[in-house]
């Protein structure tokens, strides 16, 4: 099958890109870099630099023909940023996937796989948080991801499109090739591993009065590894209809735990220090999977937290300044 990935050289797009590859499948890279780098795409991929603002450049690569399929991971990520910038998010965001979107239905491509997200459920009323769960997006990030679903469910009614939307909850760890290299650096794991390095003197714990059981945030860390897999596995049953799957390990770990492990598993010291609440973050994520573990017979390989920061440790270790070192 030849696969587009949009994005495929950021983080999660990149290891996506790394399994697709190792079982076969023609991938063709399409990112702006403006997030990614170019040294995380894997060798085995086709590479294009593009925009998805770019309609002309998407129908160069579409005119070329014989793509069967599209995982789109290029977008905006931030919740904190889309609350600052909201049209870069409910512009940008929305108006690249129309682009992408319609682009491949005037070509005939009818199979895609959209990155969501778990910021859908801002202010969830079961835990753990499954597919029946009431859609409150927490920020203009997560409102552009549920404009994005209900796009997909109108082109599947319309055009036949079959997709799935994965809503990922915090996406963490690295293959044995590629991590997390982001500017700025905002996500915990990667941020307690440079205190490790020495890069950062300390941690900040964003709020340690939620009622929780430390009194820190609770979220549900996937490896990343077993997040593509999950891609693969919904690609692979894309012919049997269109699905939408929460998608993470079903376990949640307090901030302070995550702290405590990075301490386990690199044997330094990390300090710590208690600072106020980041606006927007709900005390408690959690994924309730089960649908998608009985639906398409994923299992996490990597459930544990202590391998998923262990396999971070060894990424940021080998590249202490990410993919530029
Ligand atoms: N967090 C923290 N200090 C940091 C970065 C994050 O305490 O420097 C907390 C954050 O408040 C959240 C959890 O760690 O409860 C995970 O945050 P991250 O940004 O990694 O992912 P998110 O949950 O926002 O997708």
């Amino acid at each position: 099958m030849h696969i587009l990935v949009t994005g495929g050289a950021g983080y999660i797009g990149s290891v996506v890109v790394e399994e697709l590859v190792r079982r076969g499948d023609q991938v063709t890279v399409y990112d702006n870099l403006s997030q990614g780098h170019r040294a995380a795409v894997h060798p085995g991929a086709a590479f294009v630099q593009g925009d998805l603002a770019d309609k002309a450049a998407l129908t160069t690569l579409f005119d070329e023909g014989g793509v069967h399929a599209v995982m789109h991971f290029a977008s905006h990520t931030l919740v904190g940023e889309s609350m600052q910038a909201p049209f870069k998010y409910l512009g940008a965001n929305v108006t690249n996937g129309l682009n992408l979107l319609q682009t491949m239905v005037g070509h005939g491509v009818k199979r895609f796989i959209l990155s969501s997200t778990a910021n859908l459920f801002d202010q969830p009323v079961r835990m753990p948080i499954d597919e029946t769960e009431p859609i409150v997006p927490g920020s203009p990030y997560g409102e552009s991801k549920f404009i994005l679903e209900r796009v997909l469910y109108w082109l599947d009614q319309i055009h036949g499109l079959r997709y799935a939307a994965l809503r990922y909850f915090n996406a963490a760890g690295a293959s044995q090739e590629r991590g997390e290299d982001h500017d700025p650096e905002t996500h915990l794991i990667p941020l307690v591993l440079q205190v490790a390095l020495g890069q950062r003197d300390h941690i900040v714990v964003f709020g340690s009065d939620y009622p929780t059981r430390d009194g820190t945030c609770v979220r549900d860390y996937i490896h990343v590894v077993d997040l593509a897999q999950a891609h693969i596995l919904a690609l692979d049953a894309l012919d049997e209809g269109s699905r939408t799957y929460n998608l993470g390990n079903g376990m949640g770990y307090t901030v302070r735990e995550v702290i405590e492990t990075a301490r386990e598993v690199t044997g330094q010291d990390i300090p710590a220090v208690d600072g106020p609440r980041r606006p927007g973050d709900p005390p408690t994520l959690v994924a309730g999977s089960a649908q998608l573990r009985a639906e398409l017979g994923w299992e996490p390989r990597y459930p544990e937290l202590r391998d998923i920061v262990g396999s971070a440790w060894n990424w940021h270790r080998a590249h202490p300044h990410g993919y530029s070192a």
